[in-house]
């Protein structure tokens, strides 16, 4: 997912493949313990210095050209209160997730523009379910379940779909699309109804 501009340091990074481009429309195969420990922890670090560049909150392993059940996630950009409010977000921890799955947890829904590093430049509007549960394997092999909500629980689903050959466009309201220039000039201080009477969702 795509997140705010904070300048990097000088870090290793990869090209981000971009839609159009098969890998991003394949599952990726069973996660099968193939890569050597210490191959996947510098796979892992690869695609963290990949994701703070680009800048993102998160980064699924087709994004950089493998068919892996792997991703990488972490939201700790500084973001003003009344857009955490309205994104419900929390801060989140760096996390590497092998295997993510997830199910949602009730019926509430949250619809919140959303970006993707493969999709450079654009921004819809997605709806999904605000609160889900996860689960994934971690770098040790141990796998967690854990409830997410709000943001937290929006960039893990967009992650996961990313595994399952999706992009979030195919769950957006295809007359949200916005190129991120206009979505910043017209809508992103705009009440959630204006933007959706200006372009008629
Ligand atoms: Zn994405």
């Amino acid at each position: 997912m795509g997140g705010m501009s904070v300048p990097f340091g000088l870090q290793p990074t990869v090209k981000i493949v971009q839609a159009g481009d098969p890998v991003l429309r394949s599952s990726t195969p069973e996660w099968d313990d193939s890569l050597e420990r210490t191959e996947l922890e510098a796979l892992v670090e690869l695609m963290r210095s990949t994701m703070h560049a680009a800048p993102g909150v998160g980064l699924a392993a087709p994004q950089i050209g493998l068919s892996l059940r792997l991703a990488v996630l972490e939201d700790l950009w500084p973001i003003d209160q009344e857009t955490a409010a309205a994104k419900e977000r929390e801060p989140l921890e760096f996390m590497a997730a092998i295997d993510p799955r997830y199910e949602a947890v009730g019926a509430r829904t949250a619809t919140h523009f959303e970006g993707c590093l493969s999709v450079r430049g654009y921004t819809a509007s997605v709806e999904r379910p605000a609160d889900i549960l996860a689960s994934w394997t971690d770098l040790e092999g141990v796998r967690h379940e854990r409830e997410l909500h709000g943001w937290q629980a929006r960039i893990f689903q967009h992650e996961t779909d990313h595994l399952n050959g999706m992009l979030y466009l195919d769950k957006a309201e295809p007359r949200s699309l916005c190129t991120e220039e206009n979505f910043a000039r017209l809508w992103s201080y705009e009440e959630p109804e204006t933007v959706r009477e200006g372009l008629g969702f």
